[in-house]
């Protein structure tokens, strides 16, 4: 508040807060916009509209407004800052507007959000809002080797076909080696500071198969290691896969981050660029409303992609996964991240090869 707030605007902010002391909240409340960088504004508003408004994940406890004919939406200052990333929010100047209201500072949150770099997205009707870090917009330090491993099921329930399921004690012993030579499993969102991590390394798991709940999620709490599920929204619902409950619960722990792999695991490069879109819009915003936090990243069923593909993805994901060719080096086109296949006739010994 330091920027732009005058004597006039600090006047007007005592005596408000005073007036607000006495009215009821469903009386009509005019709030008074001041501006903390920019002119203040001189047009009073009324607070029409209220909302939820999901931070990182989180439900803030006070609703989200909208004034009258505008298209901005507030929110209470001090608990969207509570509930965001640091490493979003380092206690900068707030280059956002700012409403006085019941007491509390609210903040815009469009202006936040564009200043800040952080994605937003809005329920049609209005009464859902979510703003995530994640998937917003960061820069990669470029240049840091990370190589991005592919796995699919885990266990003994080889339906997917054996290769494709990775035996628990495989993989029990592959954690354990990166473990050992100092490797650290992280998210794509890490990779915001790759140049701070030592020997950083991407799990991920395609399909969601039942097993990531049941044979994966205890070997990531053993070894208290992140990985990424590329989840099939549309196969939310199937006995063989992870269910909505178990996909919270995951997430909840901190180990897990949910990402999109479509929504019934087409070849893309087979599809209109309708469909594609569908298919990939459709998946995100079913994630996003399960999860309150909007998945940026997408692995390509089959891996298959064409121009089309990544010129929907750029639009609408930070990065989007592969199958198969050499690690990932930071600056490559995040759109088209190779990843090392892991299978079930991989050897202890080729495993090991990979991580000096
Ligand atoms: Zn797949």
């Amino acid at each position: 508040m330091e920027k732009g707030l005058n004597w006039r605007s600090l006047l007007l902010l005592l005596s408000l807060s005073a007036l607000f002391a006495f009215l009821s909240p469903d009386q009509e409340i005019m709030l008074h916009a001041f501006l903390t960088t920019q002119e203040e504004s001189e047009e009073p508003f009324t607070a029409e509209h209220e909302l939820d408004v999901y931070v990182d994940g989180k439900l803030l406890s006070s609703p989200g407004l909208s004034a009258e004919g505008e298209a901005k939406h507030y929110a209470p200052a001090a608990e969207f800052l509570d509930a965001l990333d640091k490493d979003f929010w380092a206690g900068e100047t707030l280059h956002c507007a700012t409403v006085f209201y019941a007491g509390r500072d609210f903040l815009c949150i469009e202006d936040f959000c564009a200043a800040q770099g952080i994605s937003l997205y809005r329920e049609a009707d209005d009464s859902k809002l979510w703003c995530t870090s994640a998937a917003g917009d960061w820069n990669v330090p470029q240049g840091y080797r990370v190589p991005v491993l592919m796995y699919h099921g885990v266990g003994d329930n080889l339906r997917p076909g054996a290769e494709l399921v990775v035996a628990a004690e495989s993989l029990d012993a592959q954690l354990a080696l990166l473990r050992e030579r100092g490797y650290t499993p992280i998210w794509f969102e890490d990779l915001k500071h790759v140049d701070q991590i030592e020997k950083p390394v991407l799990l991920t798991f395609d399909d969601g198969y039942r097993d990531n709940y049941t044979e994966l999620f205890p070997l990531l709490q053993k070894y208290r290691m992140k990985a990424t599920l590329f989840i099939v929204s549309g196969y939310l619902d199937s006995p063989h896969n992870v269910n909505r409950e178990q996909i919270l619960e995951m997430q909840a722990s901190g180990l897990v981050s949910i990402q999109c792999h479509t929504q019934y695991h087409p070849d893309l490069d087979t599809l209109s660029a309708d469909l594609q879109e569908e298919e990939l819009c459709w998946s995100k915003v079913e994630l996003l409303k399960l999860t309150n936090k909007e998945p940026y990243v997408v692995a390509y069923p089959r891996g298959r992609q064409n121009e089309e593909t990544l010129t929907i993805c750029r639009k609408d994901y930070r990065f989007g996964v592969k199958m198969g060719g050499p690690a990932y080096v930071t600056g490559d086109d995040p759109l088209l991240i190779h990843r090392i296949g892991i299978y079930r006739s991989t050897t202890p010994e080729e495993f090991a090869a990979r991580f000096p």
